[in-house]
């Protein structure tokens, strides 16, 4: 009996993504026989899975203990926390608590899927608490680069852990929602047995500028343009686009909004009462182009230099609404993400050679982060004085830096636990350790593909996209073995045919020698025939070009 009381005194938490890298955020706590589930995100693929559309959390574990799912909470409205909400929902319908704003973001994707949200599920403010089995979660707001984002409190039988979200401490917010510090340090004051925190900044020392520090920069943008501006940001940062209407408003100018993303944000934000617009600022875009130049906003998305973004189509002429002249002004309120500089870069020159005059440096100051920098980190380890540390969201290296981090603010380094994706943190009433693993990992997303695109798929992707194919078909009479069509050879992405007819002919005459000596050797197993098409036009086409394309014989019987 004693034995298993034990058992079940036991919390574990799970990350099911977002530690090792940055995205796909999501994580499972679980006392006993209830787990919920915090943040269900997405991440961007990398250059090496060509073709695919997003990568979004393993919830094998979820699926396997499906019955003991209760909900699904989420922190805010970041694409990296709700860009599987639909994936999930879609095999797991269970509850989804959010506050307004992130749950109406929410629901459009859900409506996008054809997956209908779950009964049961509600809109939540923070400071509200949401009981769930022996679970009470607490909605706490903090700030972050989207509105209505909070940290979630989970009070267990062994004790609080808080889940910050993504945040940072903004003493001047947009929308004069602050972190609520009070409750965080009545937290502290009452126990956290373990805070799990957001890691994307902790390379930052000091303290990130707060989001009003870039008005004045963006004023003057505003002020100085000559003609028409346009502004680049991401689509879900309303406290950005309010200020650029803001701005816009005061100095007469009307503002279209263009990109669906975008468009999808402030339509949403516009109903739930986030964004503030003085009537008439907005308007379509075909209104707003009657308009002479200097009194014309547009705010649009593709400031990472997407290729399908409404920007990279403007910087290359391919925009129904848009065209870029000569005196715009172009300005990117976001910093490139690792990985999009070169993209982004290739919007910007696109931009400069069609007359454009492009803002986009660090120096400009229209951009700042939304993430807690290191100052930041200790303050939020200060309030909270957690027993146990979790670094969370971030790859390796930054989790580290948390670590480090918070070792200054005297945690001790044995409280502090490291992970990765599928780690179980266990943790009772006055102990913290890693006790196993289970599944997790990527899914890959491709159309309307999910997950059955694996490591075999994006190999041959890989090899045909750097290689190309070749596809040889030989017609050969079933009775005798004698060919009867062919060797044909066509080409994708290997050779031009055309000039390569020498190099093409040599091959056909080895594809007929290797079938002539197996059929002397009498091997008509097609299989082997193939395999040995392969392995002698591969070695040729090696010698004489060093490429290795993909090679596809055909064998047709006649
Ligand atoms: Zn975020
Ligand atoms: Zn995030």
């Amino acid at each position: 009996m004693a034995r298993h009381r034990e058992k079940t005194n036991k919390l574990h938490v799970i990350p099911l993504g977002g530690l090792g890298e940055i995205g796909k955020n999501s994580m499972a706590v679980q006392y006993g026989d209830d787990i919920i589930v915090i943040d269900a995100g997405l991440s961007f693929p990398d250059e090496e899975m060509l073709g695919i559309d997003i990568v979004i959390p393993d919830f094998t574990y979820l699926l396997e203990n499906r019955e003991k799912v209760r909900a699904l909470l989420i922190t805010h409205g970041h694409e990296d926390h709700i860009g599987a909400v639909s994936y999930l929902l879609r095999n797991l319908p269970v509850p989804v608590y959010a506050t307004r704003l992130t749950l109406g973001l929410i629901e459009g994707k859900l409506e996008e899927a054809g997956v209908p949200l779950p009964p049961g599920s509600q809109a939540v403010r923070a400071g509200d608490q949401v009981k769930l089995g022996p679970f009470t979660c607490e909605f706490i707001r903090v700030n972050h680069s989207i509105p209505d984002s909070c940290a979630i409190a989970v009070t267990t039988p062994v004790g609080t852990i808080l889940h910050t979200g993504d945040f940072k401490f903004d003493q001047t917010p947009i929308d004069g929602e602050f972190t609520d510090y009070q409750r965080l340090t009545e937290l502290g004051k009452k126990g956290v047995l373990a805070l799990l925190a957001d890691s994307t900044n902790a390379e930052r020392p000091g303290y990130t500028p707060s989001e009003r520090s870039v008005r004045p920069n963006l004023e003057r943008v505003f002020r100085d343009a000559r003609g028409r501006i346009l502004m680049a940001t991401f689509a879900s940062n309303v406290h950005r686009i309010q200020q650029a209407i803001s701005i816009a408003a005061e100095l007469g100018k009307k503002v279209a909004v263009v990109g669906r993303s975008m468009e999808n944000t402030v339509k949403i934000a516009l109903e739930l009462g986030y964004l503030h617009v003085p009537d008439g600022t907005i308007l379509p875009v075909e209104e707003l182009r009657r308009l002479p130049l200097q009194s014309q906003v547009i705010l649009t998305t593709g400031s990472q230099g997407e290729p399908m973004s409404a920007l990279s189509r403007m910087s290359v002429n391919d925009h129904k609404a848009v065209e870029i002249i000569p005196g715009d002004t172009v300005l990117f309120a976001a910093t490139a993400i690792p990985g999009n500089e070169k993209s982004v870069a290739r919007t910007v020159n696109n931009l400069y050679r069609r007359g454009a005059e492009v803002i986009y440096d660090r120096s400009a100051g229209v951009h700042v982060s939304g993430h807690a920098s290191q100052e930041e980190q200790k303050l939020m380890i200060n309030l909270t004085r957690p027993k146990f540390f979790v670094p969370i969201h971030g790859e390796y290296r930054m989790l580290l830096k948390h670590k480090q981090t918070a070792e200054a603010c005297g945690v001790p380094p044995e409280n502090i636990l490291i992970g990765e994706n599928g780690t179980i943190f266990e943790f009772t009433r006055n102990s913290a350790q890693i006790v196993g693993k289970v599944t997790s990992g990527q899914v890959l997303v491709d159309g309307l593909g999910v997950g059955d695109v694996g490591n075999i798929v994006l190999r041959d992707r890989r090899q045909l996209a750097q290689e190309g194919i070749l596809v040889v078909v030989v017609a050969v009479d079933r009775e005798t073995g004698i060919i009867v069509g062919g060797p044909d050879m066509v080409s994708r992405g290997f050779v031009y045919v055309r000039e390569s007819e020498g190099l093409l002919e040599e091959a056909k005459e080895r594809v007929r020698r290797t079938l002539a000596e197996q059929m002397d050797r009498n091997v008509p197993e097609w299989a082997v025939l193939k395999s040995s098409i392969r392995d002698v036009l591969s070695r040729y086409l090696y010698e004489r070009t060093h490429r290795r394309p993909m090679i596809l014989p055909i064998i047709v019987e006649v």
